[in-house]
């Protein structure tokens, strides 16, 4: 750190994103919720020589041909459509936007949540979940704060109904309540459809996990174009070409390939069941996940422990340091043969404890 950092930056703990090992077919890498699938052929068949001679042109900045394909996709329109770099940036953009009531969010939920807090001087307050990891609704009306909820939750996978996301919204008329839909296509229902009846809804998602382009880095924000607009003025404050020219081409075509997007979501559903299962005969507790990962604990070995084993036998999972959830891994749903891999890894290395 130079001493001529910003004093408030100074004393920021910035979010540490998980391991990406440079060689990564070394590893079975379940650690970061990607897609254990290609993207689809259409967006990798896009990216052809033309499209890449046009790089010498900014893109662009409204990524008006995305715009309308999410638009379509979700029976809006593109007004109420922001293409961001990233879903990261349109949860920045909201704290940016939205920060200056103050923020309420779970205990346990996304890491960044408290950074982007912190980077943009919201005052924030951490609700506990439940002690079975739930939400309980009751902790988020009528707060007159921005609500950010990850629905499912990010590290639990756990997810609330339609109906009671709609409660928290409508309980909310004064502040804006940004539902974080980073993993609702592994059996959730978005909340998008809401954005007709309520104002002060914001629906973030991404085509990082379902959409298998974590690296092109796409995500949107859903809500009344007047929200849309606010989020854009900070967008035309920072980073006007925020989306690239071959990220949203690559997404355009991704999210036009609804036969694929299903074939993949079911896949990953299938597997998580198998998981989940293989896990709870190896003695694990493993929290309800309607995500592409789950979370998952036994008595007989710490999060941390269980970790470090797999490292060694080559297969990454998650393990995060916080209280609640130190005693757990999270494990990103691979294809049936790699949760094979890794649950027989496990059986090893809990025979070894005995
Ligand atoms: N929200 C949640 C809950 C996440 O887990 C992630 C991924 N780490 C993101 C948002 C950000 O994803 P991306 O920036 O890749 O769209």
């Amino acid at each position: 750190m130079s001493i001529y950092l910003d004093k408030r930056l100074q004393s920021l703990t910035p979010y540490t994103p998980g391991e990406q090992p440079q060689s990564s077919e070394k590893f079975i890498k379940l650690n970061t919720n990607e897609s254990p699938y290609f993207p689809s052929k259409y967006s990798l068949a896009r990216i052809n020589s033309a499209e890449k001679k046009k790089l010498r042109l900014y893109s662009d900045p409204e990524s008006g041909e995305l715009a309308r394909a999410i638009a379509e996709y979700y029976g809006v329109t593109s007004e109420n459509v922001m293409p961001v770099n990233g879903s990261d940036e349109a949860l920045a953009f909201c704290f940016a936007a939205f920060g200056d009531k103050g923020a309420v969010f779970p205990d346990v939920t996304y890491g960044f949540y408290k950074v982007f807090a912190g980077l943009f001087d919201v005052k924030y307050t951490e609700i506990p979940l439940k002690k079975d990891f739930s939400v309980n609704v009751k902790d988020y009306l009528d707060k007159n704060k921005t609500v950010f909820l990850a629905n499912p939750n990010a590290q639990t996978g756990m997810y609330l109904p339609l109906a009671e996301i709609e409660t928290i919204v409508s309980s909310n008329p004064k502040s804006v309540v940004v539902i974080d839909e980073a993993y609702v296509d592994f059996g959730g229902v978005s909340a998008v459809k809401l954005i007709k009846h309520y104002k002060n809804l914001v629906v973030v998602q991404t085509f990082s996990k379902s959409r298998s382009l974590a690296g092109a880095r796409v995500g949107f924000a859903v809500a009344d174009k007047e929200l849309i607009a606010d989020l854009q003025r900070v967008k035309y404050s920072f980073n006007p070409y925020n989306v690239n020219r071959l990220s949203a081409a690559l997404a355009t075509e991704a999210i036009k390939d609804r036969k694929y997007f299903g074939a993949c979501r079911k896949k990953i559903m299938s597997t998580r069941e198998k998981l989940t299962a293989g896990l709870k005969e190896l003695g694990f507790e493993v929290l309800p996940s309607k995500a592409n990962f789950v979370l998952a604990q036994s008595d007989r070995i710490s999060g941390g422990e269980l970790y470090k084993k797999l490292k060694e036998k080559g297969v990454l999972v998650r393990h995060f340091s916080d209280k609640r959830i130190d005693n757990f891994v999270r494990i990103t749903i691979g294809t049936d043969a790699q949760i094979k891999i890794l649950l027989n890894k496990i059986k090893n290395i809990m025979e070894a404890q005995k």
